[in-house]
């Protein structure tokens, strides 16, 4: 058993989580209630402190607007039979409002093995829901790449002239950055081309997630990426570059004892006030040229 101690400490600790976390017994009442449940919910730990997670409090639907509460509770369904379960699900906000929520639901039991209940952490996924939402219109308009599941070549044409037109109307500056996997041809080779498409996506994935939000990457063509780097001088382009180089450096994918890496050869160009998506392209092209050409794995930039 947890000494007091433990019991404050792990309190503490718990109002530290940045998600909403709250534990209910096996009859479903609320025992504990972190401080981030209580900003996320509006709902203090006294308002829901003993009650029954069911009693017209957080009231949670699904996108259906049916009653979770009322028969499909993620909360009862763990409970009973020990599966972590994962659900969007729409909680009722104190002040009235539904607010999306991504749930994560896990069983808890004693050390002798006897469930003691279930807790459930979630997080405001307004922002995630905006993104899946803007991610559905661009699948719609046909601009994502399906393996990869960054934009395509059609979006990246659509995004640099926008870019170039921003450009010469005052904005700031431009990187165009094209990037390209060395020796891909040697992957698909010696382990088959499922597994090269496996490679693509890593290193697709790699890249995306490391790029700032207002960034573009999207996939130019085979093996080929292109990045747009809005608000970018040379130094920062060249910056970026590197740690996109680094990090895909850094990926592995394993397969049946075989460790699979790729790296990327990458070329950088700042845009000036005549370029046309082509010239630019074009530039960006000659400076990938000369990182293969001096090795791969390497950046180069114009000027
Ligand atoms: P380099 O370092 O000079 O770029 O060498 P490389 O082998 O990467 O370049 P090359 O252009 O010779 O080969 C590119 C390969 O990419 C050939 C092609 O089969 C492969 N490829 C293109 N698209 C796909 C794809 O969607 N999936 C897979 N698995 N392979 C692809
Ligand atoms: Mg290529
Ligand atoms: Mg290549």
């Amino acid at each position: 058993m947890a000494s007091e101690f433990d019991n404050a400490l792990l309190r503490l600790l718990l109002d530290k989580v940045h998600d909403g976390v709250y534990f209910v017994d096996t009859e479903r009442r609320i025992q504990f209630w972190n401080k981030s449940a209580e900003r996320i919910t509006g709902y203090a730990a006294e308002d829901v402190g003993g009650k029954c997670c069911a009693d017209n409090i957080l009231v949670h639907i699904d996108e259906e607007g049916n009653h979770l509460c009322k028969g499909m509770c993620p909360l009862a369904a763990t409970i009973s039979d020990g599966q972590v379960r994962e659900a969007r699900v729409y909680l009722h906000h104190k002040s009235g409002h539904r607010l999306p929520v991504q749930v994560t639901v896990s069983p808890v039991y004693d050390p002798e093995g006897r469930i003691l209940g279930g807790l459930e952490t979630f997080f405001d996924a307004t922002p995630m829901m905006a993104a899946l939402e803007e991610t559905e219109r661009l699948r719609e308009e046909a601009l994502i790449c399906p393996l990869t599941a960054i934009g395509n070549r059609r979006y990246a044409e659509r995004m640099l002239a926008q870019k170039l037109d921003e450009m010469a109307r005052g904005g700031t500056c431009l990187a165009v950055v094209m990037i390209d996997i060395d020796h891909f041809k040697k992957v698909n080779d010696t382990f088959g081309h499922d597994v090269g498409d496996v490679v693509l996506k890593m290193v697709a994935s790699t890249m995306s997630a490391a790029m700032r939000s207002y960034d573009f990457l999207a996939r130019w063509g085979g093996e080929e990426f292109i990045a747009l780097l809005p608000s970018c001088d040379a130094a920062n382009a060249v910056r970026i570059a590197n740690r996109l180089r680094r990090l895909v450096a850094h990926a592995s994918h394993d397969l049946n004892g075989d460790t699979i890496r790729a790296t990327i050869s990458v070329g950088v160009y700042l845009c000036g006030k005549g370029d046309t998506p082509a010239s630019a392209v074009k530039q960006a092209d000659r400076m990938l040229y000369e990182s293969k050409q001096n090795g791969r794995n390497r950046v180069t930039v114009s000027g």
